[in-house]
């Protein structure tokens, strides 16, 4: 069986590091809002490049307070991309603003400038730009439609840890802030939920932090309402220890990435390799056919696991049932969401294990 990720795969390389940040938390007793927070934060921002980190409960919770932080109010318009998982819409709502959709470039299945501009109205507040699958293919030219309509742009790179643009510069540095998530499946994964806010603005990662705890100036002084979406010390300890390998890793997705894309060549698939000079976080190696669903069998009959990301775009989700749109709205989405098939990619994967999935693919298509 060839799985699809292994969660518990790093623990293995790190053990005695992980088992001993994990005993220092619980012996030091500070679970919550302890050392380790801090200690990660300034890691992770020394890593990305960016000012200042903010550590969150989670993904979710860092996209939300990273738009409340910046500012994003009810009835804001802030426009993003139908294919992506829920939680960056979601965080838009939580502000009590209105998550707006705009299709897909079929080729790198991100946000496209161009559909981005024709949304635009005088109630757009933002755009919320999400590197799907690690690709930080088209975040330029969006992040340029923000700039040039005088609105806030923020990134959800809860899939790429690691993405860089050109010049070697760490996705996330191009608006007001990026969300990260540490989901344990993510490029750098928690032992739960975790999250952070990144940004070039310290003053912003700093409002973010305090919205993340109870809007506390001091123990029981409130400067604002919050919330209570602060990291975990434990998830803080474990996600400093691994982060140490976390450019190895990405370095590893990218050689594996390599691997499938040469071994795939001339087989009637597409890929979404990055912009040339840009480097992609491959959080998933995703292949386009219209025949997926028949594909999806045959290697699950071949004992290889996959995914589909995402198989219900989120205009067509009964959630968003009120915004009246309808099956035709977002065409390139709505085709992803047909022919997106994630094959196995996670960094302990053997390039062995993508020769076969390689050669099961080969067979499926030509039969050899
Ligand atoms: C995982 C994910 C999130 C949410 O992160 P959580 O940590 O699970 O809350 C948000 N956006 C995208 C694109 C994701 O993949």
């Amino acid at each position: 069986m060839i799985r699809f990720n292994d969660v518990s795969a790093s623990y293995e390389e790190q053990q005695t590091e992980i088992d001993a940040a994990l005993a220092a938390v619980v012996r030091q007793g500070d679970f919550v809002g302890g050392r380790a927070i801090g200690e990660f934060e300034a890691a992770f921002a020394d890593y990305t490049g960016a000012a200042a980190c903010a550590g969150m409960s989670s993904g979710t919770a860092a996209l939300h307070l990273a738009l409340l932080a910046a500012g994003v109010k009810p009835d804001d318009e802030v426009i993003t991309t139908p294919m992506t998982f829920i939680a960056t819409s979601e965080a838009i709502s939580l502000c009590g603003a209105r998550p707006i959709f705009a299709d897909v470039a079929p080729d790198t299945i991100n946000l496209d400038p161009v559909q981005v501009q024709a949304t635009i109205t005088e109630k757009t507040r933002a755009i919320l730009f999400v590197h799907l699958h690690g690709n930080p293919g088209g975040a330029v030219e969006v992040a340029e439609v923000a700039k040039s309509n005088g609105l806030l742009f923020f990134e959800d790179c809860a899939q790429a840890h690691g993405a860089l643009l050109t010049g070697g510069r760490h996705v996330g540095c191009m608006g007001a802030a990026a969300a990260y998530s540490f989901f344990p499946a993510k490029n750098l994964g928690a032992f739960g939920d975790a999250g952070a806010v990144t940004s070039n603005d310290a003053e912003l990662a700093n409002r973010a932090r305090r919205l993340a705890n109870h809007g506390r100036s001091e123990k029981y002084l409130h400067a604002m309402e919050g919330t209570n979406a602060r990291m975990d010390t434990l998830q803080a300890a474990v996600l400093k220890v691994k982060l140490a390998l976390l450019e190895t890793q990405v370095k590893k997705r990218n050689l594996l990435a390599q691997r499938y894309m040469d071994g795939l060549a001339g087989l009637p698939l597409q890929f979404q390799p990055p912009p040339a000079g840009c480097r992609h976080a491959w959080h998933l190696f995703t292949v386009r056919t219209n025949r997926r669903d028949e594909l999806q069998k045959f290697l699950t009959a071949h004992e290889i696991e996959t995914g589909i990301h995402y198989p219900v775009p989120l205009h067509l989700q009964p959630a968003y049932a009120g915004m009246g749109l309808e099956l035709g709205s977002f065409p390139a989405a709505e085709q992803t969401a047909q022919e997106t098939l994630s094959l196995p990619m996670y960094p302990q994967l053997a390039m062995e294990s993508v020769d076969v999935v390689v050669a099961a693919l080969r067979k499926f298509f030509v039969g050899e």
